[in-house]
């Protein structure tokens, strides 16, 4: 596949459709510049790949809005070198744009299919996450605490292994709900590991589902 003047003039006309929608964040904003999202969609959709689209990414899963996933980048304030767990790799472009980002990404995949396929396309654009197949319920303990935590799936509640795998002083957004809409959470543990809660709007997510598919 390749990345040419037309895509880039493509990507910068989705910035322009973020900055309309409200995402203010010029990093986030300078990672949608940077990162070709055509790459992480079936061929028959990179036609529209930089439209503010959901498209299907295969197992019955779906690539998030451009818009949802700056919205969720955006409130995690991501500073260089942060360390960051993602929940639901899926097409592996939100855990692309945290690299760009300067962020040192861990991102869990149930779908094995899907994360294959995010391993091979992550590290062919020079991105250099840690991906794993597994239940992101359990997180990922090994490389814990994490600054921050983004969960990509529709979860059903705050998964209290999350939590507690998340640094004090540290931040995670997750999108909380059993039906077709969720509640956007944004927690924050502060320096004393208490926790408080911000709900920043209803998005629709598909469900974080438990242990790995088969
Ligand atoms: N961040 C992704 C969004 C993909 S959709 C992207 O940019 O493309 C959400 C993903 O969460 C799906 O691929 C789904 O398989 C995955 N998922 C659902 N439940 C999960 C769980 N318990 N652990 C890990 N991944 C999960």
């Amino acid at each position: 596949m390749i990345d040419n003047f037309k895509h880039k003039g493509l990507r910068n006309k989705l910035v322009d459709t973020l900055r309309e929608k409200g995402i203010q964040d010029e990093a986030v904003l300078t990672a949608f510049k940077n990162v070709p999202r055509h790459f992480f969609l079936d061929a028959v959709f990179v036609s529209q790949a930089y439209s503010n689209m959901a498209f299907q990414i295969g197992a019955g899963q779906t690539i998030s809005h451009p818009y949802t996933v700056a919205f969720q980048t955006a409130l995690l304030t991501i500073t260089k070198g942060e360390k960051i767990l993602e929940i639901g790799t899926g097409s592996g472009f939100q855990t692309a744009i945290l690299c760009d980002l300067g962020a040192k990404v861990f991102s869990i995949e149930r779908q094995r299919e899907l994360y294959l396929k995010a391993n091979k396309i992550v590290p062919a654009l020079g991105y250099n996450a840690k991906l794993k197949y597994g239940d992101g319920y359990k997180g990922w303990p090994a490389f814990g605490p994490f600054d921050k935590i983004i969960v990509t799936c529709g979860a059903p509640f705050i998964p209290e292994e999350l939590v507690k795998q998340l640094k004090n002083g540290g931040k995670m957004v997750i999108p909380i709900g059993e039906g077709k809409t969720q509640e956007m959470l944004l927690i924050t543990k502060n320096i004393n590991g208490e926790i408080s809660k911000e709900q920043l709007g209803v998005f629709s997510f598909v469900p974080m589902l438990k242990e790995v598919a088969k």
